[in-house]
Formats: structure tokens, sequence, C-alpha cells
């Protein structure tokens, strides 16, 4: 068993996106620019962002973290971004999800420029992804590829199961591992909670790469699978004894795959890798750059 280790990946993405915001610093241009907005007190929220603004000073680019309360309405959110949307020296705009109830979070998303649209979340960039046209792909699953590329794994032409559907992880990545993409040409099965147990299993014992992302400790259990998978485990979750863990039963999991992503240091960090990524090509696109 290997580990696809996401800080080493990461790290090597940040450098060379460091060295290529120096040369355009060098040529007399401003620092790409990233706006975080976060609302409320949710601890994950908190240690997301964090990671994103450090993230953001390790490639070269600005930030700006933008908090507001709890009680901060809909429509006050959008006027923000509406503000945001119109700044020029804005390249990215990301609002930490999840919002509080009281603030439609599809709403929030369909407001962002779809050129500032980091996250990739945005109907204009799914679309443009869901047909193979340059698009701000969804950065989790994003960095999920750039990981599968970065050691070299090979997807043309295996056989991906994807556990789990949610628009930011489940969905895009099974149609972009579908497509005709340079880390994609897979055969993909898109399964989800209505899914049942026997096919379930039917398909993850075939499977070649497994991708899981339900946010249940250990639903992924050794039995599930068949020797030599490769295993990625987008899961954050965290028990009762504070600790971190996936959706993988990483112990007995781990011995019978060839590749595995930890938890912490896997898909985590390539996450806000790839939003150093889509917010580079933000910028490269406002400066006519790429
Ligand atoms: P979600 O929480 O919105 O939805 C869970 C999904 O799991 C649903 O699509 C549901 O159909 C599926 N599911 C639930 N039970 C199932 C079952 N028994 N069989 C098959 N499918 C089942 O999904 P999400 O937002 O993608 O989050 C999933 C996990 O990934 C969470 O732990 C979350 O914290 C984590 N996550 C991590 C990152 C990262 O950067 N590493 C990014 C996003 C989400």
């Amino acid at each position: 068993m290997k580990l696809l280790d996401g800080k080493v990946c990461a790290d090597s993405l940040v450098a060379d996106i460091s060295r290529r915001v120096a040369g355009y610093v060098d040529s007399g241009l401003r620092k790409p620019h990233m706006t975080v907005i976060l609302v409320g007190e949710h601890a994950p929220s908190e240690s997301y962002v964090k990671s994103k603004i450090k993230s953001c000073e390790n490639a070269g680019f600005e930030s700006a973290l933008l908090r507001f309360p709890e009680s901060v309405t809909e429509t006050e959110l959008l006027e923000k971004i509406a503000a945001i949307n119109a700044d020029h020296a804005t390249d990215g705009l990301i609002v930490q999800l999840p919002v509080p109830n009281h603030i439609n979070s599809q709403n929030i998303i369909n407001a962002i420029d779809p050129e500032k649209d980091i996250d990739g979340f945005h109907p204009t960039n799914f679309g443009r992804m869901t047909l193979g046209q340059k698009a701000f792909r969804p950065a989790t699953a994003y960095g999920i590829c750039k990981l599968l590329q970065f050691y070299e794994i090979p997807v043309k032409a295996k056989h991906c199961v994807v556990i789990g559907r949610s628009n930011i992880v489940g969905k895009p990545i099974s149609i972009m591992l579908s497509n005709d993409f340079e880390i994609g040409n897979a055969t993909v099965t898109l399964t989800h909670i209505e899914t049942p147990r026997e096919l379930l299993l039917d398909e993850t014992r075939r499977a070649d790469i497994i991708i899981v992302a339900v946010g249940i400790p250990g639903f992924v259990t050794e039995d599930m699978i068949k020797d030599g998978v490769v295993m990625i485990d987008v899961g954050i979750n965290r028990l009762q004894t504070g600790k971190l863990v996936g959706d993988v039963d990483f112990e007995n999991v781990s011995k019978k795959c060839s590749w595995i992503t930890p938890v912490p240091g896997g898909v985590g960090r390539m996450t806000v890798a790839a939003l150093m990524i889509n917010t580079l090509m933000a910028y490269q696109n406002n400066f006519d750059l790429a």
C-alpha cells in the first residue's frame, strides 16, 4: 500500500504557482487576490478558511477574509457579493459553506460572478465543466484529479465507483472522470443513499478506483473491495474523541489497497490547492495571460 499524500502534492502545486506569480509580479502586475466570505461561527469552517488564507500566502496571493455575523440577512450578503463582483482587484470569491439556515445557499452561489467563482459551484461553471469546456472546476473534485495525475495513477478505461452524489464532490467527480479529460475516460458508476446495498457491493468489489464522500466514519470496510484498489477518501469526520477520520476504515482497508489517501493530509489539502489553481486561472483570465 502506498499513500496518496495530499500534502506533498499540494505543496508542489502551490510552489509552482508561487513561481509563476513571482514572474507576473516582476513584470509589473499586481498579485492575484482571493476574497473569502465567512458567516457565523462554525468551527470546521474556521479551520478550512484558515488553511485557504495560509495557502494564499504560500502561493504569493493577496487575500481578504470578510466575516459576517450569524444574523446577516441574505439581502445584505447578496449586496456584498455584488460589490465584490464589480471589484476588478478581486480575482476569486468564495462564500464558505454552510451558511446559516435562513440564507438560501443556492441563491448565494448563483449570485457570484462565474468569472470569480473559484469554487466552481456556479451553474455556469458546472455546465461548462460538464460539457468539457474551459471552466472553474469544483475544487475538491479537481483536487482529486490533480492528486491522481501527480502520482501517475492510470484512470483511462478503469472502472471507477463514486459513493455519494453531492453537488460539490460526488456529482462533479463522477462527471469529470467519465469525461474525455486528461484525467478522465474512466467508466464511472455513481452510487448514493438509495443504491441497494447488494448493488453497491457488486460495484465496489469490482472497482479499480473508489471515491467515497458520504460523511460516515468507517463506511468503506475491507469486505467491500478487491485487492489493489485505489481508494480516495473524501470524508472528514470528527469523532467524539476529537480525532479526525475519513469515510474509510483505514486500518483494515489500507492493507488491500494499492494506493490510499490519508485523512487528514489527503483530499482536504488538494481541495485548497485546487482553489489556488482556480484563482491563478481567474487572474490569468483577467490579464489575458493564459
Ligand atoms: P453530503 O454530506 O452532502 O451528502 C452525503 C452523500 O452520501 C449523499 O449524496 C448521500 O446520497 C450519500 N450517502 C449517504 N449514505 C449512503 C449510503 N449508505 N450509501 C451510499 N451513499 C450514501 O456529501 P458531501 O458534502 O460530499 O460530504 C461528504 C463528506 O465529505 C463529509 O464528511 C464532508 O465533510 C467531506 N468533504 C470533504 C471535503 C474535502 O476537501 N476533503 C470537501 C467536501 C466534503
